[in-house]
């Protein structure tokens, strides 16, 4: 483990299946940092949608008004599992960590996320966790929108193959059944979506640094963005 000096935000943007998650969960653990997977709660929204029949999952219809007046009615939180070691996402307390993993909320989320009401809701429940500090946070906007003046902003990125096939390994490890094209789709999908959305589009923040990790391994990656965090606060 690794002491800073002054506890501060690391702020890691990029495209799915990056490998953000992973990232920032090894930097968390290295610094003793808390790790808040903020694309978990869009997650969790568009499974209290599909429950609630606001989107419909197989041609991702919307109804907008809807989920304008059931959004309040959303909470999302962590819990820390001792057990397994992890955050785990919670529903209106309803531990939903492992749903909304699933294929079908994975397919409907970039259709939920570009709603600026509902961006704005989940915005304040992470700025309200980030308060505290000492604290990696991991989604689309947070160098840009959510923590813009974050000590330390990565961008990460990796050529849409390699993302495709690292989430179906993922998958196939969980034994879901999924075929790589279903995938690879997917992540395409998820990324035009993402860019080009109106309401906080995924874009490098200009003090970002970028991180292209299509021939890195793990290691490498925590190495390099040690080396980071220590030139920067020491
Ligand atoms: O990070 P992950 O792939 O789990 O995020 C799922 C989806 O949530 C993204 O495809 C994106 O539509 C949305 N998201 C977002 N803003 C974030 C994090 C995730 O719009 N900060």
């Amino acid at each position: 483990m690794i002491q800073t000096k002054k506890k501060i935000i690391i702020a890691i943007d990029g495209y799915s299946s990056s490998g953000k998650s992973t990232l920032a969960k090894e930097i968390a653990k290295t610094l003793d940092y808390k790790y808040i997977d903020s694309g978990a709660m869009y997650r969790a929204v568009t499974l209290f949608a599909i429950r609630n029949n606001i989107i419909d999952p197989k041609n991702h219809q919307i109804d907008e008004e809807k989920l304008r007046n059931l959004i309040n009615q959303v909470q999302v939180n962590f819990k820390y599992n001792s057990d397994k070691d992890k955050q785990e996402t919670y529903l209106n307390e309803e531990n939903v960590e492992e749903e909304i993993r699933e294929m079908e909320v994975s397919d409907n989320v970039s259709f939920i996320s570009k709603y600026g009401f509902v961006r704005e809701k989940m915005v304040k429940f992470q700025q309200e966790i980030g308060k505290e500090k000492g604290i990696v946070m991991d989604g689309r906007d947070i160098g840009t929108i959510v923590f813009p003046n974050a000590e330390l902003k990565i961008f990460m990125n990796a050529n849409a193959k390699v993302r495709a096939e690292r989430r179906y390994l993922e998958l196939k490890e969980k034994n879901v059944d999924v075929s790589f094209d279903e995938i690879l789709e997917n992540v395409r999908k998820r990324d035009h979506i993402d860019e080009t959305r109106e309401e906080s589009p995924l874009k490098k923040a200009s003090d970002s640094i970028e991180l292209d990790n299509s021939n890195m391994n793990r290691q490498e990656q925590l190495d390099w963005i040690v080396r980071l965090v220590k030139e920067r606060i020491g």
